[in-house]
């Protein structure tokens, strides 16, 4: 059975590449009828950061990605937090110890810090190690007799000498690592706790999960993983890999990093983000007014397709036409513009339904004017085309709810005058008479009006628009007429007459 999780360390707020990374797993758990776990790795104290946990898992909902065993909602393999999971791992690696393939380590963190000082590339590793205060430099009974002093130690892996590990990823096809270049990882810290490495290995086999997708930068861990599992004697069932490519920054310069929001001006994060420390808020896609179809459709983006020319896929399409195949090796650069074309494009296909809750708390934050659901839902079928973010909603279409408080008649082109005035006057005063007030109507007519008056259209349209609209922008004019409804249309022009 697929099973497939995504195990995020609690240590802030989730990174867009993070939450691809979380799609990815999800979209292949749905298609291949699998689970999709959430497993929270949370094993470093020192990075752990209050609230993370919740954000992942609110921000999990809001892309509609909701796990099917999570901390919230165990299934038989829990406890899904590593934490939790403390007491599991230390057989595993005193059973290393045992075996060979693991040692004890007894250096304190300043004769660390020392060796650091000395050797500029200092590495604990094969080249170090005989020098070094471990049960492999020491004799046996001073190993026991510092055991049984209950010396803090750590438990480090042995990496073999000047062997090649390898395996077959999903997406790069083989990986090889030269094992002479692989550190001696801590697996369990001093504090009994496991470190990332240790736990990764045996929760992924504990939980039965099959596959990995995890981004790149996990990558250098691999052959620590690969060798674990062996050592392990769990080496057939190691699940299949595939590490995702990296999300560059726009100009392909680099990794996009957390800090390059602020500096570059795109939200970085999926949701809000408030810094506990500082209290800064650093923004996010759904605050700054993603749909969540839009942004996960962006994201599925970053480095895979379909093979076609198709943009807009819904989660139902992603799960059907996800494949590993196409996802990319090379870079997916970040292109905010097109992440707000997909927005753009979301609103367009957004029923008026979805969007209205949304646009009555905008509306409600700028005017006290009570107006209708209907009503509404009527100007946002003329707007909804112009909307990159729904917040755009009031910049394009405040005039159909408050009356313009300026009028920019220096726009009309030429100059404004009597003769216009009048026109408008007694156009007010006659349309009384029509009966069917639907824009084809009054444009009909208005035209007639026109004609009779000698003036040109194009030298009536702009002010019409102006004084109902304020400025030069909005939607077609008779639908704006049509939906402000005669009284409405009547009071702003007398209004507006200069
Ligand atoms: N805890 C790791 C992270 O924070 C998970 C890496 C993996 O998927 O193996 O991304």
């Amino acid at each position: 059975k697929v099973r497939v999780r995504f195990a995020p360390s609690p240590t802030g707020g989730l990174h867009l590449g993070g939450v691809r990374t979380a799609l990815f797993n999800y979209l292949f758990a749905r298609q291949h009828r699998g689970d999709f776990v959430l497993r929270i790795e949370d094993t470093d104290q020192t990075r752990f950061v209050p609230g993370a946990e919740e954000y992942i898992s609110e921000c999990l909902s809001w892309c509609g990605m909701t796990p099917d065993e999570s901390p919230e909602k165990p299934g038989q393999y829990g406890p899904y937090r590593q934490s939790e999971r403390k007491p599991s791992y230390r057989k595993y690696a005193e059973q290393l110890v045992q075996a060979g393939y693991a040692y004890y380590a007894f250096d304190t963190a300043e004769e660390l810090d020392e060796q650091r000082k000395t050797q500029p590339n200092f590495r604990y590793s094969h080249e170090n190690r005989m020098r070094l205060r471990n049960s492999l430099s020491l004799s046996a009974e001073e190993t026991a007799t510092l055991l049984s002093a209950q010396t803090p130690h750590t438990i480090r892996i042995k990496i073999p000498i000047d062997e090649t590990v390898y395996f077959d990823d999903l997406i790069r096809g083989r990986v090889s690592f030269e094992t002479n270049l692989v550190d001696d990882k801590v697996l369990l810290k001093a504090d009994g706790m496991p470190t990332y490495h240790l736990a990764v290995v045996v929760d992924d086999k504990a939980m039965d999960i099959s596959h990995i997708f995890r981004g790149e930068e996990w990558l250098p861990s691999a052959p620590v993983h690969i060798l674990l599992w062996d050592y392990l004697g769990w080496k057939t069932e190691m699940p299949q890999w595939a590490h995702l490519p990296l999300i560059l920054k726009p100009d392909g310069n680099g990794k996009l990093s957390k800090r390059d929001g602020d500096r570059l001006g795109f939200p970085v994060y999926a949701m809000n983000w408030a810094d506990t420390k500082s209290g800064d808020v650093v923004k996010g896609f759904r605050e700054m007014g993603f749909l969540p179809q839009a942004f996960v459709n962006m994201l599925a983006l970053l480095g895979w397709n379909d093979g076609t020319e198709q943009e807009i896929f819904n989660m139902e399409e992603l799960i059907e036409k996800f494949s590993i195949e196409r996802i990319s090796k090379a870079g997916a650069k970040f292109d905010f513009e097109k992440a707000k074309w997909f927005n753009h494009e979301w609103i367009k296909q957004a029923t008026n339904d979805q969007l209205l809750p949304q646009i009555k708390d905008i509306v409600a934050a700028h005017s006290d004017k009570k107006v209708s659901d209907d009503y509404l839902q009527a100007v946002l079928s003329l707007v909804k085309e112009r909307l990159t973010f729904v917040e755009d909603f009031w910049a394009q279409a405040s005039f159909f709810i408050d009356r313009p408080v300026t009028y920019d008649f220096d726009a009309v082109k030429p100059k404004w005058n009597a003769e216009k005035a009048s026109f408008f006057e007694s156009f007010v005063q006659e349309f009384t008479a029509i009966d069917n007030w639907e824009a084809p109507e009054i444009e009909k007519f208005f035209k007639e009006k026109v004609s009779v008056s000698g003036i040109k259209l194009g030298e009536l349209m702009m002010p019409f628009r102006i004084m109902l609209v304020g400025g030069k922008f909005g939607p077609d004019v008779f639908a704006i007429v049509q939906l402000l409804g005669k009284q409405e249309v009547a009071s702003r022009v007398s209004l507006a007459l200069p």
